[in-house]
């Protein structure tokens, strides 16, 4: 690959501590192993009488609790980051392993805290959660109670947390470890080159259609070589998943999610559901773009090709300005606190080897600021990368006004932020452009990006609903996952896009489905909500912005019903989540006229 703008951009984690031997590493595990000690020792007591508690010990202990989550949240986080950054280092291996451990015998002395709040009747509970005192407590003592009738004695709890590493977790750093270290080998400019996998992704975005199906079949065959382990870890965590459904009494296994969401099951479905009647949108789209790439239909590997006039390569430190410029046309305060992400070195954005694929960011706690994972390859996708990133950045920095216990924001909102400022970004490029074809591109581009948050995630929701519900029967084959991949994608594209054989494999290296099932839905209500705030914004100007913020700054410190109730909005009504497809159809429109 030819050099990269990105090259040298990392993150210094110095401010969380000095290198995996830092001895600070492990003074704050032994305090917080202590100080777990001493607070069992004073509240056990307390709290094994429920009825008779009030809120004076129950401020003082929940106190308590944050500053011992903060100090782990920061030696967790430092662990993984570090892993993050180089998952092939040992001494970050062992050092993610120690800490985890760690944790979980510290919090294992924490956990009866929960579990006798959990048992608390109603009428005590609901008493404390009304009483002033514990105002900033409130919505975290109330939401913990929906766990209630899915919590299982100390005993089990714990054993569950001391398997789980060597179990599910385990399954999961093998499948990182498994898909950071493929290597794809794939003929380009005359040479055989070795390419990581979010390289042999970032092809599929070429305009040489040999070289796209190129990196399709490499992708796909190196795949199948792991399909035994890919399959076996997947089969492996849903057999997980269902046992604990039963354990703990959920109905579905999408049902755990939703609790933790803040979310019902009626308003997810609802939004899956209207996506779903709108597949049509976008199979009118794949059929214009076959017309713009003068092919008679559409393969997969055709899907992301480039249209119009690319903007290309764009380097990095241009990314920074027009991100920079976007946010501040928005509100100064969003370009203020943008720019610390960059001068301060919280990105890490160059690529490498052993570097894990794709993009996050991390907020710890208010107490940390927050820090973001990209691989930058030089592409616009990956400005759009970077300023989804941000958005999520931005969230965790307004947020860290709320205490511990409210700072993060269930999944389903975690989500808005980050597509927000896309959106913004989205804008200010295309309205830098004078030539119809650089804006043809643009329009295309982000058409492609929203199909992909909106319906593929709703696909990829669609396929873990068929797996789970085909694993309750029997084991599962790498054919049989195959097949389903291949049913809910072809729901999708229909008779428009031509999967390939190799297709099936399209599952196997996607990580939520791994590290975080049922996630992906959140994408879907997170860029739906947004097209429609986005609208809002458009129509209401300025007024719009304090809301917004208010909005962020709120963190998780109440459900998203109640937070997103201000701006206006029901994510019960059908008629809302079809308001998102209007604005997708406007950009179609807008494409159309350009051609
Ligand atoms: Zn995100």
């Amino acid at each position: 690959m030819a050099s990269n703008s990105a090259e040298g951009i990392r993150w210094d984690l110095s401010d969380l501590f000095a290198d995996p031997n830092d001895p600070h590493i492990e003074s704050i595990l032994k305090a917080c192993l202590n100080q777990a000690a001493g607070f069992a020792e004073q509240f056990r007591p307390v709290m094994e009488k429920p009825m008779e508690l009030t809120a004076a010990p129950l401020h003082q202990a929940l106190v308590q609790l944050e500053t011992i989550y903060e100090a782990l949240g920061r030696v967790g986080s430092y662990a993984s980051l570090l892993y993050a950054a180089d998952t092939a280092k040992p001494e970050h291996q062992d050092l993610e392993q120690r800490v985890e451990q760690r944790s979980t015998e510290i919090r294992n002395l924490l956990l009866f805290f929960e579990l006798a709040w959990l048992q608390a009747e109603d009428d005590v509970a609901n008493k404390l959660i009304n009483d002033p005192k514990l105002k900033s407590y409130e919505h975290y003592l109330k939401s913990l109670r929906r766990y209630r009738p899915h919590t299982l004695s100390e005993l089990e709890e714990k054993l569950i947390n001391e398997k789980d590493n060597t179990g599910r977790n385990a399954f999961g750093r093998l499948f990182s470890e498994v898909t950071s270290s493929l290597t794809f080998k794939l003929d380009h400019d005359g040479k055989t080159e070795d390419l990581n996998l979010s390289q042999v992704l970032s092809l599929l975005h070429e305009p040489d259609r040999a070289l796209r199906q190129r990196a399709v079949d490499t992708l796909y065959n190196e795949l199948s070589q792991h399909a035994q382990v890919l399959t076996f870890i997947y089969d492996n965590l849903l057999q997980d998943h269902l046992t604990m459904d039963r354990l703990r009494h959920y109905p579905t296994p999408i049902a755990q999610r939703h609790l933790f969401n803040e979310i019902d099951s009626g308003a997810v479905e609802a939004m899956m559901e209207v996506t779903e009647t709108n597949y049509g949108v976008a199979q009118d789209y794949f059929r214009l773009k076959a017309k713009l790439l003068e092919l008679p239909k559409l393969a997969l590997h055709d899907q992301y090709a480039p249209v119009g006039k690319e903007v290309r390569p764009y380097p990095y430190q241009q990314a920074e300005q027009v991100i920079l410029e976007a946010f501040e046309a928005f509100d100064p305060r969003f370009r203020q606190l943008a720019t610390d992400f960059f001068m301060k070195n919280w990105i890490d954005a160059e690529i490498r080897n052993g570097k894990r694929s794709g993009a996050f960011c991390a907020s710890p706690s208010p107490q940390l600021h927050p820090y973001i994972l990209c691989n930058y390859n030089d592409n616009l996708r990956d400005v759009m990368t970077v300023a989804h990133e941000l958005g999520h950045g931005l969230h965790g920095c307004l947020s860290r006004k709320q205490n511990y216990f409210n700072y993060d924001t269930p999944l389903t909102t975690a989500e808005t932020a980050s597509v927000f400022a896309e959106m913004l970004v989205f804008d200010n490029l295309l309205a830098r452009q004078n030539d119809p074809q650089v804006q043809i591109a643009l329009l295309a581009g982000k058409i492609e990006d929203i199909f992909a948050t909106v319906f593929r995630q709703n696909v990829l929701t669609r396929f873990e609903e068929l797996a789970f519900a085909a694993r309750k029967d029997k084991r599962l084959t790498p054919d049989a996952v195959g097949k389903l991949w291949l049913d809910a994608n072809g729901k999708y594209y229909g008779d428009t896009v031509e999967m390939p054989e190799g297709y099936r494999w399209g599952w196997s290296y996607i990580p939520h489905f791994i590290h975080s099932r049922f996630y992906c839905y959140s994408y879907v209500f997170g860029q739906l909500l947004v097209l429609a705030l986005y609208r809002m914004y458009k129509d209401e100007g300025k007024s719009f912005v304090p809301k917004y913020l208010t909005l962020l700054e709120a963190g998780g410190s109440d459900t998203p019903e109640a937070l997103l109730k201000p701006l206006g909005v029901d994510i019960h009504k059908v008629e809302f989540w079809q308001k998102g497809f209007e604005e997708i159809n406007a950009l179609t429109k807008k494409l159309q006229t350009l051609i």
